[in-house]
């Protein structure tokens, strides 16, 4: 999958988490959930050498991840997962932040998971408790079924801030304004 599709899917999660349980808001600025998802949905691909984050500044990083692993290693994996989410929870820690901002984070690394699962290469979701990789075969990365599943999230996310206008008030359009 190509990075606007991560982003677009972490972001999709968010958006329904923060319906879903609108108290969210309260603990999670909305705007900082959306950035920390979109970053959690991009990490994975740290072990590919054309992954969005693999140059520049991430640079280094990616390198060392992929001194250790292949492209969909244990970066794609519920380990992997967990273990970045520790380590982002770390630095909000340095930080002084809430260390619930890591959870969006963790969302969006694990949209990722789900999203590349949809692609023949398939995720190897149980690393290290086996090397299957599980994939349901239906989109292939840059084909035009991604371009129609980037369609469909987004109109889930337009769905979403309709419902959210009609029957919430615009409490996650607000929570948007109030922060930029
Ligand atoms: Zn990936």
């Amino acid at each position: 999958m190509i990075h606007t599709t991560h982003i677009l899917f972490g972001v999709f999660l968010i958006f329904a988490s923060f319906e879903g349980y609108p108290s969210s808001i309260a603990y999670i600025p909305f705007i900082y959930a959306i950035s920390s998802s979109a970053l959690g949905a991009l990490f994975p691909d740290i072990d590919h050498p054309n992954g969005y984050l693999s140059r520049g500044n991430w640079r280094l990083i990616s390198l060392s991840v992929r001194k250790t692993t292949s492209h969909r290693g244990w970066t794609h994996s519920i380990s992997g997962a967990v273990f970045f989410s520790v380590i982002a929870g770390a630095v909000i820690w340095y930080y002084n932040a809430d260390l619930l901002y890591a959870v969006p984070f963790f969302i969006g690394y694990i949209s990722h998971l789900m999203s590349d699962s949809l692609n023949p290469t398939g995720v190897n979701w149980l690393w290290p408790i086996t090397r299957k990789k599980f994939r349901i075969n239906l989109i292939k990365t840059g084909s035009k079924q991604e371009s129609i599943f980037q369609s469909g999230i987004s109109f889930g996310i337009s769905g979403i801030i309709a419902y959210d206008v009609m029957f919430n008030a615009g409490m996650l359009l607000n929570a948007i304004r109030q922060m930029i």
